[in-house]
């Protein structure tokens, strides 16, 4: 090989590697706000990607906590996959303190998978902030809805082919494979729910109204006051005569949630209090995206029966 072949050679490689972003034989380093969306990027991605989430399963999103560990993570990241909504707002200061282009806002490695997703429960007034709302732009807990897996897997696939072009092949091949097999659960799920269509429920925190629509159950009540404020007295008591008259049997709570109090308003109203997957790893054995949903189908099907 002449000198100047090898020299065009290299220069060709160094113009590839500008424009994708990334060198065809390294995988993306990929980092998530939270799990759920980590587990749809190892669908997407397959063996191209690898991905780190900022946040375990069993803490509150809400309220995580910036920490230098998360900076590091980001500070390699090719990609940054984040829920939007509000959910995950402090990520900007984890981006902030990252100092990597890559991933700011407006850069081609910034993912939000709420782009496209029909939001519920959005505020029709003001949203007070200083009362704690902490859904200012409408319910963000969309995530674990299987039926909203094919739109959040194709913004995915946008980003990572944006950023990786020669792979876009790929990236359609694992997300087809993925949702062929989401498919065959949802067909499940459904029959599971099926017979409990129109049956009530109450969620500690309203993060369940996605999947509770899209299987026709209702939400009739929460037992916080607003997102992310503790409930007063006087709700309590309403809430508790509501259940008792509407025979609502579930109460769902998160991990996190004040699980002794959810336990004391079931009791009060005969009804049971269960500890739900609110995420990918909230719970044993919710450990995947399609494990976690596998397991609410069943705790619901199991209390409403
Ligand atoms: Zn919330």
């Amino acid at each position: 090989m002449t000198h100047v072949r090898r020299l065009l050679i290299a220069l060709l490689a160094g113009v590839a590697l500008f424009v994708t972003g990334v060198p065809a034989a390294e995988k993306l380093r990929v980092v998530t706000t939270i799990p759920d969306l980590k587990s749809l990027a190892e669908a997407v991605g397959g063996d191209l990607v690898e991905v780190e989430s900022l946040t375990r399963g069993t803490q509150n999103f809400h309220e995580a906590e910036v920490r230098p560990s998360m900076m590091l993570k980001l500070r390699r990241a090719d990609v940054l996959i984040e829920n939007g909504l509000d959910l995950d707002s402090w990520v900007d200061v984890a981006i902030l303190g990252a100092n990597n282009p890559r991933i700011i806002r407006g850069a081609l490695g910034l993912i939000d998978v709420s782009r496209d997703i029909p939001v519920l429960e959005v505020p029709s007034g003001r949203v007070d902030r200083s009362m704690g709302d902490v859904h200012p732009l409408g319910n963000p807990h969309f995530s674990l809805d299987p039926g909203l897996a094919p739109l959040i897997t194709r913004t995915i696939l946008e980003g990572f082919a944006r950023l990786a072009p020669d792979h876009r092949a790929s990236f359609e091949r694992n997300r087809q494979t993925f949702l062929t097999r989401l498919d065959g659960e949802m067909a499940r799920w459904t029959k599971a729910l099926e017979p409990f269509k129109g049956a009530k429920i109450v969620v500690f925190h309203p993060d369940f109204i996605y999947f509770v629509t899209r299987f026709g159950l209702v939400q009739a009540g929460t037992v916080e006051d607003k997102p992310g404020i503790p409930p007063s007295p006087q709700h309590l008591v309403r809430l508790i005569r509501q259940m008792k008259d509407e025979k609502i049997k579930v109460i769902l709570v998160e991990p996190w949630n004040d699980v002794k109090l959810a336990n004391r308003v079931a009791q009060e109203a005969g009804a049971r209090a269960i500890v739900f997957a609110s995420a990918v790893g909230a719970v044993k054995g919710a450990d995947n995206y399609i494990a976690a949903i596998d397991f609410n189908v069943k705790i619901l099907a199991e209390a409403l029966r």
